[in-house]
């Protein structure tokens, strides 16, 4: 990850829920609407990031195989948090979003990975869908 993102987002930190790195989504994410995903070891801990996962809003087609392999060399990563921005104020899930993250966790659980969170950026803004959804029950 690019320096300067802030130290929320470096390998090693710890999540222990999204306002650990929401802000820091926001300075990251601010003029981009290409996703990103981190890695988290049992421990919350971010053990990998990726960049470019596929996801909707990205005008790349959905794939949530390729959204939920992020690379965590020698590391095995327990869970996964995905972020994206949308392009205008809104942090509001489409449908497509909401059926983005039902199919990442539907492909977490083929592969032993738990969709931690998937995080809506907007302007200054963001929106843990975990907690502003149902769908994690
Ligand atoms: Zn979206």
């Amino acid at each position: 990850m690019p320096g300067g993102v802030g130290s929320r987002l470096r390998l090693g930190a710890r999540v222990r829920g999204p306002e650990d790195v929401g802000d820091a989504l926001v300075e990251f994410l601010v003029g981009s609407l290409v996703p990103v995903a981190f890695a988290l070891d049992l421990a919350g801990r971010i053990v990998a990031y990726h960049c470019g996962t596929t996801l909707p809003c990205s005008g790349e087609p959905f794939n949530p195989a390729h959204a939920m392999r992020v690379d965590a060399p020698g590391v095995k990563a327990s869970g996964v948090i995905v972020a994206h921005a949308h392009e205008g104020a809104s942090t509001v899930p489409f449908e497509e979003d909401l059926a983005a993250t039902q199919a990442l966790m539907l492909q977490g659980r083929v592969e032993g990975i738990e969709l931690v969170d998937h995080i809506i950026v907007a302007g200054r803004s963001w929106r843990s869908l975990r907690e502003a959804t149902s769908l994690w029950g």
